[in-house]
């Protein structure tokens, strides 16, 4: 199993990642040299196991975790959401989930280590192939809440090769998991595109410094340059050019950029596949990229973190609808949720119980999200005006052991009024140049 068969997340990659890349390099050479397996000359070594370990079957995944009991049914609950999400955003260009999905995760660093994974890492996915079948181990550790961003980042490697028969370019399935990392978790749903402010200024700096890679270098990097080199400047280049072309410019590059996954996936070269679609000129996608992210800069979007925010507190909102609880404004709905009234039951409620980590995290941020109030009509709204304007509405359908949040979302009165930007016609598969004004 050589360099190529590993995608792995460094603990504190940000800030840790010089010191760590030449370790990385040999560590993951080194976990080449062990690919000796008794059944399966292919496959890794069996992962050592913590004693605590159990086994657990989900939707779509083969959970096998030592976390406690609640932090389990967080785990299950994620699990499924992120798969469906991985799906619904791949669907265009993906395939389809076969077999249950094997993902090891890890309460204590040395066990992680121990069960056979590089060191310094903080996740890793593993795959090989035997007998014409791909096989892949997907293995993280779970010590703090910010491990999720490396769980989500390397389950999407293992959902994009357990579920597709090609593969897609070594900065779109990076920038992609980075993608999928940054969302947030409401309880009901993720939300996607989000834009940390701290990710958001060190893009911005290192594209008016200069210091990106032209998208040309970027797009050649094998998945060995991409190892070896592991770079936190790579992550957040990858990041916000998956990012522009999912959502930059009014959402107008999306259907070209998953036409040119699926043509990249299903075999043709990527010069081919990216030309057709985004044309010859790569300067011309830098400067559209560049000049959309500076304007990010100047005016950081909230939009995705607030949104996140609305569909949180509406998940409580029905938990609070199935103890029977109701409420006149906002006010008396924050002050129960801070009373510890919303609680249910782990283990009699388990298909709809919350973490408190969740509501106290979201209760956190309400003061400072702008004016809420109560719709009590007929099934009880959330409502959200933020200091700029921008207006949300959370709602949610009860279902059988089952709560689906949903969030509208008004942008405010002023950029209502600016001129409407087209956005259909150049955003067709078939546009041959969707970077033409
Ligand atoms: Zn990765």
């Amino acid at each position: 199993m050589g360099n190529e068969h590993i995608n792995v997340s460094l603990r504190g990659r940000t800030i840790r990642v010089a010191v760590y890349a030449t370790t990385v390099a040999t560590a993951l050479a080194g976990v080449g040299v062990l690919a000796a397996n008794a059944k399966d000359r292919n496959a890794p070594p069996d992962v050592r196991r913590p004693a605590a370990m159990k086994d657990y079957q989900t939707r779509y995944y083969q959970l096998h975790t030592d976390l406690p009991a609640d932090t389990v049914t967080e785990a299950k609950r994620r699990l499924t959401l992120m798969a469906e999400e991985y799906w619904a955003r791949t669907k265009s260009f993906g395939g389809v989930i076969r077999d249950r999905m094997d993902f090891f995760i890890f309460k204590n660093y040395a066990d992680y280590i121990e069960a056979g994974t590089p060191p310094d890492s903080a996740g890793v996915f593993m795959h090989w192939t035997s007998g014409g079948k791909r096989n892949g181990r997907m293995m993280a550790i779970l010590s703090s809440p910010e491990d999720w961003h490396v769980v989500q980042h390397e389950g999407f490697h293992q959902f994009v090769h357990m579920t597709m028969s090609g593969d897609i370019p070594i900065w779109s399935n990076e920038g992609l998991a980075e993608y999928f990392g940054e969302g947030i978790w409401t309880g009901d749903t993720f939300v996607l595109g989000v834009v940390p402010e701290r990710r958001l200024r060190r893009v911005v700096k290192l594209i008016e410094q200069d210091r990106m890679m032209t998208p040309l270098d970027m797009m050649k990097l094998t998945h060995e340059d991409w190892n070896f080199g592991l770079s936190g400047r790579n992550y957040d280049q990858a990041w916000s050019m998956v990012h522009f072309l999912a959502h930059g410019d009014g959402g107008k590059y999306q259907n070209a950029y998953a036409a040119f996954l699926g043509a990249v996936a299903k075999g043709q070269p990527w010069e081919k596949a990216w030309i057709d679609r985004f044309g010859r000129d790569t300067d011309k996608f830098r400067n559209v990229y560049s000049a959309w992210w500076k304007a990010q800069g100047a005016n950081p979007p909230t939009e995705p973190q607030t949104r996140a925010l609305v569909h949180t507190m509406t998940s409580f909102l029905a938990r609070a609808a199935v103890l029977k609880l109701k409420f006149e404004t906002s006010a008396e709905f924050f002050a129960a949720a801070k009373d510890g009234k919303l609680k249910l039951d782990p283990v009699k409620q388990v298909a709809l119980w919350l973490p408190e980590a969740l509501l106290s995290g979201a209760l956190a941020k309400v003061p400072k999200a702008g004016d809420w109030s109560l719709d009590t009509k007929a099934a009880p709204k959330l409502l959200l005006t933020d200091p700029q304007g921008g207006k949300f509405v959370g709602s949610y359908i009860l279902g059988e052991g089952k709560v689906t949040t949903q969030v509208a979302y008004t942008p405010p009165p002023k950029s209502a009024t600016a001129p409407a930007k087209p956005v259909s016609g150049s955003s067709s598969s078939s546009d041959p140049d969707p970077l033409e004004e």
